[in-house]
């Protein structure tokens, strides 16, 4: 084994221990919670190696990066998760191996989305991405709608062809009632996700926590967290 290798192996059982040890503390099972590998700023060969590990969900949140990233990693069973802030002039290209977009958050990125979904003959998974730190209905630092922008914009994606409307994501807020809340913050989402689902019942993706606070995440319910560093080591730059 070479020592990369030895080093994701270490790190991921660490972190498949945590989400073990933190359904079993919330009385969860653990197939109720899927990691997704943060590659970001890592090479293609770490995909590689996550693949062989068992890893079958990565995510990344720059087109840049990622389509050349995906374009290496074609022949590996692996689903792709785009976790960024999504400019529409991007969209033909993320919509070419992102089987998911977790960043929808505003109405034109939703018909940029389908029209090129359409064209590209592919159906693209949606996650609304919530701003818990946004005001009423406008949108938050790091991307995301408000609370109050949720339903409409679930609407247009559940309507919208080539997409389909899978539920929900956030990001901890750093700012606003929320800072430093985590456990907080993601009840708030899970109630939210209890509302979507009442209209769409099939919307029960729950995508929260990430390498400091998955266990907040597992333990208010999510079904997916999003793990980067714990994984794949401190990130060089910021990204
Ligand atoms: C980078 C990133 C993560 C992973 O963060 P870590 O702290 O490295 O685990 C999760 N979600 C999003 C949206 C990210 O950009």
């Amino acid at each position: 084994m070479t020592e990369r290798r030895e080093q994701l192996t270490r790190n991921l059982a660490g972190v498949e221990e945590r989400i073990a040890a933190a359904c079993l503390a919330a009385g969860r099972k653990r197939d109720e919670v899927t990691l997704i590998v943060v590659t970001k700023t890592y090479p293609a060969s770490d995909v590689r190696i996550l693949s062989e590990l068992g890893v079958r969900h990565v995510a990344e949140n720059r087109d840049q990066d990622a389509a050349p990233k995906a374009a290496e990693c074609s022949d590996l069973p692996i689903s792709w998760h785009f976790v960024g802030q999504l400019q529409t002039n991007k969209v033909r290209s993320v919509v070419g191996y992102a089987d998911v977009v977790q960043s929808v958050d505003r109405a034109r990125l939703v018909t940029s989305l389908s029209k090129e979904a359409v064209r590209a003959g592919r159906e693209i998974g949606c996650l609304i991405q919530v701003a818990l730190d946004a005001e009423e209905s406008g949108r938050g630092e790091r991307g995301g709608v408000a609370p109050g922008g949720i339903e409409e914009l679930g609407e247009l994606v559940a309507g919208a062809p080539g997409l389909r409307l899978d539920g929900l994501m956030t990001v901890a807020p750093l700012a606003g009632e929320y800072a430093g809340r985590q456990r907080a913050a993601f009840e708030r989402l899970m109630d939210l996700s209890t509302d979507l689902r009442r209209a769409h019942p099939a919307a029960n993706m729950v995508s929260a926590g990430m390498s400091a606070d998955l266990e907040e995440a597992v333990a208010a319910g999510a079904t997916h967290v999003r793990v980067g560093s714990a994984v794949l080591g401190v990130r060089p730059r910021l990204g």
